[in-house]
């Protein structure tokens, strides 16, 4: 088990694009599933939330989503389907920029395409929190962080000022 260094926001890897995951390199890449659950644990053990970490944030540029909320999956070159173009308000997060809260929108729904770690071919539908989840995972690895989906200029705060959000 490897705990990685998470980039913060204003390193440049994070606004690059991640390349998709071939199969062939399935095998070298289980060292980077294995430090991406534990740098999300360490990460919530730290700051008491966190519920999902996508490979650039840990400088691999490869399109992977790892999420743990009841339990760990691995997602490979994830991909989201909208049937419904339905969006809600969030005050989003981001363990890149962990002090920061920024109101962004996003789908209420979404179909997420990926393969497992076995290469299987899987979806999952996503609804409310885990749908948005998703939307900001998959905007890691296109290289879009929340700060780039503020809705205005207004749409920022610090986690210290949450009591004052809507
Ligand atoms: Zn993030």
């Amino acid at each position: 088990m490897a705990i990685r260094d998470i980039l913060f926001l204003g390193n440049p890897k994070l606004y690059e694009e991640s390349s998709k995951v071939r199969r062939e390199e399935l095998e070298d890449l289980e060292s980077v599933f294995e430090d991406m659950g534990d740098t999300l644990l360490e990460f919530r053990d730290e700051y008491g939330w966190g519920r999902a970490i996508a490979a650039p944030q840990i400088g691999v540029m490869k399109r992977i989503v790892y999420m743990n909320v009841n339990e760990p999956v691995v997602l490979i070159n994830p991909v989201i389907k909208l049937r419904n173009r339905s969006k809600t308000l969030v005050w989003d997060d981001c363990m890149s920029c962990p002090d920061l809260l920024v109101q962004v929108k996003r789908y209420r729904r979404c179909k997420v395409e990926y393969r497992d770690v076995n290469w299987q071919k899987r979806s999952m539908y996503l609804e409310g929190k885990l749908a948005a989840l998703m939307q900001h995972e998959v905007d890691h690895l296109r290289g879009v962080l929340i700060t780039q989906r503020a809705l205005t200029d207004k749409s920022f705060a610090l986690r210290s000022e949450r009591a004052y959000l809507k």
